[in-house]
């Protein structure tokens, strides 16, 4: 059974539901379970999936690394711990979600599927549509960059550029595929929200964090973690809940803006503007949803600089691993939370959610030394 997040009515699983009447996503219920033995997290946490994980259908996502960062540790005084979510198949934990998604549309039948998306996501649906023989769809904005398109047509993705609201664009795509029987797995998916799940089950296996930082952007991720989170409680595998802490870009962060100002709902925000792309959207599926889970369970939402951003990129740099924009915002907001006074030795994690060389170009390049073979020693000193 799908519920609505916001109202509570429910849906059947027989038909392809995404979204309630009232407008707001819809979501399965908690799973209660035990892990047991297993190689994969897929398998290791089985009991909490809907369906049965076919391994035929996967490119190796999940199971990333749980880092120690050491030098951001010192300085913050804090256990810091950097979950790698930038070795996954396309380098993105979009992957986990794709994963999930895929059964859903094979299990309702669909031999076609697409997404809306201008990064991340849209490599990874286009590599999952390859990899599992269905035609998949792409509808990116107008405006996109050339260089982000080159990916999806190495995938043979059918890739179109779409004039228009690209915010109207995610309801349109949902409507035109029930029309056209092509399964949109879209940011805030029920199912795509099942396999973001893991990536708390991976986090409980190593650690018990007293904070989690989620760069924020549809919601879907946020929303995701914090489920994860709920079934292991329920399960009494965990007895605390982290605190849950939303990152959003200054320049683009509708539902920061609405959680500081004690609004119910978030509103569109006005001119977006943000290095940080991949958590660019102005008026977030899952944003009233996220805002929701915020209030309950007294979660935190913070805003950072792209300065801020950039710093922390290189901090990231500095530990071993290079994530995009993006993702380094959790790790400027831990800063922020440092100043306000965190619990020394508290533990926390940083979700690293995309890898830095899908964003070269943002990326300011220091200046290199030339030398000459026969003065190389010399110039090494
Ligand atoms: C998609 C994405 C996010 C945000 O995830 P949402 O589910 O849209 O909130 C964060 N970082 C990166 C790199 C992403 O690709
Ligand atoms: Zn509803």
């Amino acid at each position: 059974m799908l519920k609505c997040t916001a109202c509570g009515r429910a849906y059947s699983l027989r038909k392809p539901y995404q979204r309630c009447e009232c407008g707001e996503p819809l979501e399965l219920e908690l799973f209660k379970s035990v892990p047991r033995i297993g190689k994969r997290v897929w398998e290791r946490f089985s009991g909490f999936f809907p369906f049965e994980l076919n391994p035929e259908l996967s490119l190796g996502e999940g199971d990333t690394a749980l880092i120690k960062a050491k030098r951001l540790s010192k300085e913050l005084g804090v256990k810091l711990y950097l979950k790698n979510e930038t070795t996954n198949p396309t380098w993105s934990f979009k992957d986990r979600g794709t994963y999930l998604g895929i059964h859903r549309a094979l299990q309702l039948g669909f031999k076609k599927i697409g997404t809306v998306s201008t990064g991340n996501m849209a490599a990874s649906v286009a590599a999952y549509g390859a990899y599992s023989g269905l035609e998949t769809y792409i509808l990116v904005s107008s405006t996109i960059a050339e260089e982000k398109l080159k990916a999806l047509e190495v995938y043979g993705a059918k890739v179109i550029k779409v004039r228009g609201d690209y915010g109207e664009l995610y309801y349109r795509s949902l409507e035109i595929g029930r029309r056209k029987g092509i399964y949109f797995i879209n940011s805030d998916d029920p199912f795509r929200i099942e396999g973001y799940k893991s990536i708390s089950f991976e986090i409980a296996e190593e650690v018990t964090p007293d904070y989690v930082l989620v760069p924020t952007s549809s919601g879907g991720l946020f929303r995701g973690i914090v489920k994860g989170f709920l079934e292991l409680k329920e399960s009494d595998l965990i007895e605390k809940l982290p605190t849950f802490v939303a990152v959003q870009a200054e320049g683009c962060s509708p539902i920061c803006k609405a959680f500081i100002e004690g609004e119910k709902k978030i509103e569109p925000f006005e001119n977006p503007h943000t290095i940080a792309h991949a958590i660019e959207n102005p008026y977030p599926p899952s944003g009233n949803a996220v805002l929701r889970l915020l209030k309950e369970l007294n979660g935190l939402c913070i805003t950072v600089s792209d300065e801020e951003i950039l710093d922390a990129q290189m901090s990231l740099g500095s530990e071993g691993v290079f994530v995009q924009p993006a993702s380094a915002t959790g790790i400027a907001a831990l800063r922020k939370l440092f100043e306000r006074k965190i619990e020394e030795n508290a533990k926390v994690v940083s979700v690293l959610t995309g890898s830095g060389l899908k964003t070269l170009s943002h990326v300011k390049a220091g200046e290199i030394m030339e030398c000459s073979l026969e003065k190389l020693e010399e110039c090494m000193r």
